[in-house]
């Protein structure tokens, strides 16, 4: 998962006394010369990240995951009563204007009306199923679960990480960094967006509880 920032080359590992020791190809004369890098010191590494994710108030983020629930649930239901209502509307329109064609074929109304109001019933339709595809969108494009499966799993990343095989060290990296890159043995590592947001937010609660 880490990349060499010379050359960008994929960083390989190599055991060696017990130890894994990563670094690029080196196939670039400049990182020839450039130190390889300790995974016990990554992981020591990787593993303080996970553990700045941790909020030291339980309560806050049960908190947080309570409110988002509750915006989740109105937020959708707004938006189904919405769409609910615009299907009655286009319901409404499609059976008036079935209703005017009968009218027109009985000789109740001048061809002249009919094509009037076939046309304004016609726009209305598609004002009505322009809102009805935005609100559908809206319906199903909710990301809110996913945030909250995230936030989840920044709290408890941490302590998982110690224990699991390295295929679910890798989903738990990808879920929580953005980049990992290396030059001259250092690995620098980047959060994610949400999980650097969060990271931010976990220093300034310990800043303020003083833990
Ligand atoms: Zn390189």
């Amino acid at each position: 998962m880490i990349t060499c920032e010379t050359c960008s080359g994929v960083v390989t590992w190599q055991l060696q006394k017990g130890r894994y020791y990563g670094a690029c190809q080196r196939r670039n004369p400049a990182c020839k010369i450039t130190k390889t890098i300790r995974e016990d010191r990554l992981e020591g590494t990787i593993q303080i990240l996970l553990y700045d994710l941790v909020c030291p108030s339980k309560e806050l983020i049960d908190w947080v995951v309570q409110q988002l629930e509750a915006k989740r649930e109105t937020t959708s239901q707004t938006h189904e009563d919405s769409l609910e209502g615009i299907n009655k509307q286009i319901d409404r329109l499609v059976r008036m204007d079935s209703d005017l064609y009968d009218d027109k074929l009985a000789g109740d109304i001048t061809k002249d009306i009919y094509q009037k109001k076939h046309a304004s019933f016609m726009e209305q339709l598609g004002e009505l199923r322009s809102k009805q595809t935005a609100l559908e969108g809206k319906v199903s494009k909710n990301d809110l679960p996913q945030r909250l499966a995230l936030l989840k799993l920044t709290q408890k990343a941490a302590k998982l990480y110690q224990t699991r095989t390295f295929e679910q060290k890798r989903v738990i990296l990808t879920k929580l960094f953005s980049s990992f890159t290396y030059s001259d043995g250092v690995v620098s590592v980047k959060y994610s967006k949400f999980a650097s947001v969060i990271a931010n937010k976990t220093l300034r609660t310990k800043e303020i509880l003083g833990r």
